[in-house]
């Protein structure tokens, strides 16, 4: 146990963004020692005792998020902790799904090490990753450099190229739930939680999920939908990142309207089959003309190929939206060295030699020379 070993109090980990709940001072808390499953036996996985809870990382849709350590490994883990007392549905979905995460080994997926189920919770015992790409956004504010959203959302792909392949989909795709680590490695996290079937509208909480990243086939009243669920987030999410701002940030009942204003009111002319849609009743809908992506966002425009890459992606038909594996191909990442295509499953792509994230903006100008405070000198000083 690392319990006595650690003085917490005196080495807090810095919670950096607000965003993030604060710690209840729970340091101390143990799970409770009524474990009634142990997926190994007399193995040390699967038990609670082999973890030390820490403070509180986040709150999301299904659970808590605590930060933790393992006194088997002596790593910082990340605890999702879900209650099973208000669990909609009976928890071996979950365990089963969460087993299925087990199996999923790629270097843009969150590594699941451990799952404990006790009476009350079960948790699920993930590698620690420092920040989520909504922190990240936050962080850096009015879009982020464009060579660090092409490292972005080419893993983000490689990640879901990856998971479709085995026909898994992630079902929620946003930002908070695309964590990057340090030296920017994105990895898709929160998924195969949901429910198999569909797609929640309120989460374990009772919040209303954000429609913002959700597909307008979907929002149509689709439920037969495939891997392009995923890819209209992922059209969604470049993007964001290069604006800075939501692409379609809806407010309650106007998300597909959001999307109509930019893409177009779709008609059986322009979307063969969009009129058998459940929820499809042109009265309701506004007759919005298609407009350029580059007018709507304006960045995207300096980037090349970045704007022709985005409208396949935000195909309002999911039959003609891009998949991932074909979007990893798009001409846009021809400037990435081809190695990153060659990569086994669990390499990084940053063991790509030159490969590295570039500074922010924000990073960049803290980096310039300050304005001497003397009262001579001559002036080197650049205007910020
Ligand atoms: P939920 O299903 O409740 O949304 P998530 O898995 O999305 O749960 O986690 C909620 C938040 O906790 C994330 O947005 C992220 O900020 C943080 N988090 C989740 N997993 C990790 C992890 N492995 N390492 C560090 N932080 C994490
Ligand atoms: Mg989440």
């Amino acid at each position: 146990m690392l319990s006595g070993e650690l003085d917490l109090e005196d080495n807090p980990t810095p919670i950096t963004l607000s965003q993030r709940p604060k710690s209840e001072g729970h340091a101390y808390n143990r799970f409770s020692p009524k474990r009634t499953t142990s997926f190994m036996g007399s193995s040390p996985f699967g038990k609670a005792e082999s973890y030390q809870k820490l403070e509180q990382l986040g709150e999301g849709s299904y659970a808590t998020v605590f930060k933790g350590l393992s006194s088997l490994t002596h790593q910082t883990v990340a605890l999702k902790e879900i209650q099973l007392k208000e669990e909609e549905g009976a928890p071996f979905t979950a365990i089963r799904e969460a087993s299925l995460l087990k199996g999923l080994k790629h270097a843009n997926i969150v590594t699941l090490h451990d799952i404990i189920h006790t009476k009350e919770t079960l948790t699920f015992v993930f590698e620690y990753v420092s920040s989520d790409l909504s922190q990240y956004l936050e962080k850096h504010t009015g879009g982020l450099n464009p060579f660090n959203v092409k490292l972005f959302l080419f893993q983000l792909l490689r990640g879901l190229a990856y998971i479709h392949r085995f026909r898994i989909l992630h079902r929620d795709l946003k930002p908070q739930n695309l964590l990057i680590s340090d030296i920017g490695e994105l990895k898709l996290a929160d998924f195969g939680l949901a429910r198999a079937k569909s797609v929640p509208s309120r989460t374990y909480s009772h919040e209303v999920v954000t429609l913002w990243y959700r597909p307008p086939d979907v929002l149509l009243g689709s439920t037969n939908y495939s891997t392009s669920l995923d890819m209209w987030g992922v059209g969604c999410i470049f993007t964001e990142m290069i604006s800075g701002l939501a692409t379609f940030p809806g407010m309650k009942d106007d998300q597909l309207d959001m999307i109509f204003r930019v893409l177009g009111t779709p008609t059986e002319d322009t979307w063969e089959g969009v009129t058998r849609y459940p929820n499809y009743d042109l009265k309701q809908f506004g007759l919005y003309p298609p407009q350029n992506l580059m007018t709507v966002i304006p960045k995207i425009s300096f980037i090349p190929l970045a704007a022709h890459l985005a409208s396949q992606l935000l195909q309002m038909n999911p039959h003609r939206r891009l998949s991932a594996q074909k979007a990893m191909k798009h001409e846009y990442f021809s400037d990435l060295p081809h190695l990153v295509h060659e990569l086994p499953d669990a390499a990084s792509i940053f063991t790509v030699n030159g490969l590295k994230l570039l500074p922010e903006m924000d990073e960049l100008l803290n980096e310039m020379p300050k304005k001497p405070s003397g009262r001579s000198g001559i002036r080197t000083t650049l205007r910020v």
